[in-house]
């Protein structure tokens, strides 16, 4: 069975292994994985570290001119896609055309806005069969990604808001 879970479920199933990943420096995060060591690269991870917020390209972008103003925005592209390539980070589908990250590369499920497209970690156990999914679609199955979409609350309070105006 392949499961899909909570970030400390995860991080507690692995003492000593995941939760030290978690000690890790940007730099050694990138050496860990293969991945030239450069002050932009460490940047740009830090900027997808520090949030939870799934941010897209353009987004990691203006965050991190604070630290490299210099920093191309075809820079972080390519940056953003060679750690997602390696599995040090994970690109975010939240249906809106925008190409997003998420600095926690461990399967867990999100909950995406179909009014604001805010994606937001969530903290539910799906059990999905990985075993039975390769073997009904003759795939290899080397990931799952869980998404639930609805209206967040600020979303629905702002529709309640224009529904009684009108
Ligand atoms: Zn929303
Ligand atoms: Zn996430």
């Amino acid at each position: 069975m392949y499961t899909v879970f909570a970030w400390e479920a995860y991080a507690s199933g692995f003492p000593g292994c995941e939760r030290m990943f978690g000690l890790f420096s940007a730099a050694e995060a990138l050496k860990a994985r293969g991945m030239r060591v450069t002050p932009q690269r460490i940047a740009v991870y830090n900027v997808l570290k520090a949030t939870d917020d799934h941010p897209s390209v353009e987004t990691v972008y203006e965050r991190v001119r604070s630290d490299c103003p210099s920093i191309s925005l075809n820079t972080v592209y390519t940056t953003l896609c060679k750690m997602a390539e390696i599995g040090l980070i994970r690109p975010i589908d939240a249906g809106d055309g925008l190409c997003r990250y998420d600095g926690n590369p461990h399967p867990h499920a999100h909950v995406v806005c179909t009014s604001c497209r805010r994606v937001e970690d969530l903290d539910v156990r799906i059990d999905l069969d990985e075993k039975e999914a390769a073997s009904r679609s003759d795939y290899t199955i080397d990931d799952v990604a869980v998404y639930f979409y609805g209206k967040c609350a600020d979303c629905r309070k702002l529709s309640n808001r224009s529904i009684r105006s009108i």
